[in-house]
């Protein structure tokens, strides 16, 4: 039976005593613009506001990064699921680093 190595060497780093962000309702997703008006960037918020900078401003990340989003603790924190296999799930989808997109044309030339 194979197993997979990527699963392996990230359950060895979980950590049962950290809340991990990106399975967190309030971990939201979104595009934000980059080059031409068509293509955007993926980019990651808490929806709670609890990612903040030392002055106050929200704090966003690249997409690729989310995963590494850990906190001891937090007040605000809503599991989407049971984290494991929510991070198995998500390191294989995870993009390996920033790309840029652009929409699908869904007109004709
Ligand atoms: S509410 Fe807490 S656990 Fe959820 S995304 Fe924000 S900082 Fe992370």
């Amino acid at each position: 039976m194979s197993r997979d190595p990527d699963f392996e060497s990230l359950t060895d780093e979980l950590s049962s005593h950290k809340v991990y962000c990106a399975n967190c309702i309030h971990c939201k997703l979104f595009r934000a613009p980059r080059g031409t008006a068509a293509e955007y960037g993926l980019r990651v918020k808490c929806a709670a506001g609890k990612w903040r900078k030392k002055l106050g401003e929200e704090k966003i990340y690249k997409y690729f990064t989310v995963i590494r989003r850990t906190l001891d603790e937090c007040d605000a924190y809503v599991p989407m699921g049971e984290t494991q296999e929510f991070l198995k799930e998500l390191r294989r989808s995870l993009p390996i680093k920033d790309e840029t997109y652009t929409p699908a044309r869904t007109e004709a030339p």
